[in-house]
């Protein structure tokens, strides 16, 4: 299989030079040339295996240069019991009837992150050496809380690569800061960014296409990547579970023969939902993607118009994972829907860049409001959600995760439709403990109390653990102390980097 950039102008490549670089060099996405379907044999094999069999299968349908055994290597270095706390790997809860949810946050960081950033360091690694890549990868992230965090967990320690994480100094909850500051490992730096998500992504994207940086790293025998999710290698991984999910979903007796279900997935920078749109062209039977923000509703507006406008104010949620303006996936998508056509794409993002702003044409407007349905919520409602959830069914869901099934409490409401859906549930409760708290506990029980002593009340008074990952937090040592201004990024890496 081949990989192509969705603006056209970088020429082909393999999985592993699209893996190793990350982003195309014409600053497009790269995407792979088609969509494989999985086969009757696939199917019929599925309803047996594991999550990391059916891994296997799906991976190597996109990674046709890397041999069975090194694709096993990576699938099962990563998705192991050392790593994540359910042998389910992406375990289905079933709630109640009508209320599936599929829990993504039982790796290390307790973000669905973990999916894809515990591979990826295997899936890079593994690429580099096959385009005999000699080089030092520094792979640079942009990070909103969560990628932040699962990224330096995948990548600490491993030879031949370098990790530099920049999150927005006021846009991450205090668990996550605490997690990435906390982060141990020879070869990991953090800094903090003044400004918010968006300024550090575009930061990030701006050092990527910008020659002197490639340059200087070069002359040094380094060369950048990417761990956010314009990497293939991050997005791959997360087409895994929504199979998976649809298996599960079949053995349990939810669906029969070819029943259709629907997704329902708490948005941000389009990678999650995007991954299910791919789920679906393998031929899982996908009705609707139902596409949930928060107060950041610009998905909501560009799938109810055509319209997509970021000019708007930057809203800072209770669910600031999805507090985002540009959903880069959305390229991707783009580039698809429109039977591959990197002009088209390519004038729309340059019209991003340069106004904030692009409308699409009509066919693709009505493509994407076939397959996508979208609403949002807001703070209030979020609150509302995680404690009728709690009250009702004894279920205690993050902040991102409520957004969701709000949005598809409209959903079920304004279509009437039955479908099965499953909600997918991207972060552990106590990620967004605070606001979890302030849901489901009296305020007198949280009075006095920091981030960190709430989450030992949560526990108490639910009767649910803290994860690993986010148990005694505040205990450890702060080992980064960086902070920059969005237009000092480039010489902060530099300075990382000893250059
Ligand atoms: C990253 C993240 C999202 C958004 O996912 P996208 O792939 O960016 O759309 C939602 N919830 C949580 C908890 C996240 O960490």
């Amino acid at each position: 299989m081949k990989y192509h950039s969705t603006r056209g102008r970088q020429s082909v490549s393999s999985a592993a030079e699209a893996i190793t670089r990350g982003l195309a060099s014409d600053g497009g996405l790269f995407v792979p040339d088609r969509i494989p379907r999985l086969s009757e044999e696939d199917w019929a094999a599925m309803e047996n295996e594991t999550y990391q069999e059916r891994a296997c299968r799906i991976l190597a349908y996109y990674l046709d240069d890397f041999s069975s055994e090194e694709i096993r290597d990576c699938v099962y270095g990563a998705y192991n019991d050392n790593q994540f706390d359910d042998p389910r790997i992406a375990p289905l809860v079933f709630v109640k009837e009508n209320l599936v949810i599929q829990e993504l946050w039982h790796g290390p960081t307790c973000a669905f992150k973990d999916m894809a950033l515990q591979i990826l360091p295997h899936l890079l690694t593994t690429s580099a050496a096959k385009i005999e890549e000699k080089s030092e990868i520094v792979i640079l992230v942009a990070t909103s809380g969560d990628t932040g965090k699962a990224a330096l967990e995948g990548f600490k320690d491993v030879p031949g690569t370098r990790i530099i994480v920049f999150f927005p100094e006021d846009g991450v909850s205090e668990v996550q800061k605490r997690q990435m500051l906390t982060q141990e490992g020879e070869n990991v730096h953090v800094a903090a960014v003044y400004g918010n998500f968006d300024d550090a992504q575009t930061g990030v994207k701006s050092i990527f296409s910008n020659s002197s940086y490639t340059e200087i790293l070069g002359k040094n025998q380094m060369k950048m990547s990417s761990a956010n999710s314009i990497n293939w290698g991050r997005l791959l991984p997360q087409i895994v579970y929504y199979v998976s999910a649809y298996m599960d979903l079949k053995a349990e007796g939810t669906l029969k023969g070819n029943d259709p279900m629907n997704i329902v997935v708490p948005t941000g920078n389009f990678g999650n939902i995007l991954a299910a749109f791919y789920a679906r062209q393998m031929g899982v039977p996908i009705q609707k993607l139902i596409c949930a923000s928060n107060a950041n509703n610009v998905l909501t507006d560009f799938i109810h118009s055509g319209v997509y406008d970021r000019n708007r104010n930057f809203a800072k949620t209770i669910s600031p994972s999805m507090d985002i303006l540009i959903s880069s996936n959305l390229e991707r998508l783009l580039y698809e829907l429109t039977g591959h056509d990197d002009k088209k794409v390519s004038g729309w993002m340059e019209a991003l860049n340069q106004d904030g702003r692009y409308e699409v044409d009509e066919a693709t407007k009505q493509q994407i409001q076939n397959l996508f349905w979208a609403d949002f919520a807001d703070d209030e409602k979020t609150i509302e959600m995680i404690q009728q959830t709690w009250a009702e069914d004894h279920y205690l869901m993050d902040t991102h995760t409520a957004v969701a099934r709000k949005v598809y409490e409209r959903y079920a409401e304004e279509t009437g439709d039955e479908t099965p859906a499953v909600i997918v549930s991207t972060a552990s409760p106590y990620k967004f403990g605070n606001s979890v708290a302030q849901a489901v506990l009296s305020t007198e029980r949280l009075e006095g109390r920091n981030e960190f002593e709430v989450l030992t009340v949560l526990s108490e008074q639910t009767g649910t653990t803290i994860p690993v990952g986010i148990r005694d937090l505040e205990k450890r040592p702060i080992l980064h102390h960086t902070k920059t201004a969005k237009e000092e990024m480039g010489q902060t890496i530099l300075d990382f980097l000893g250059l």
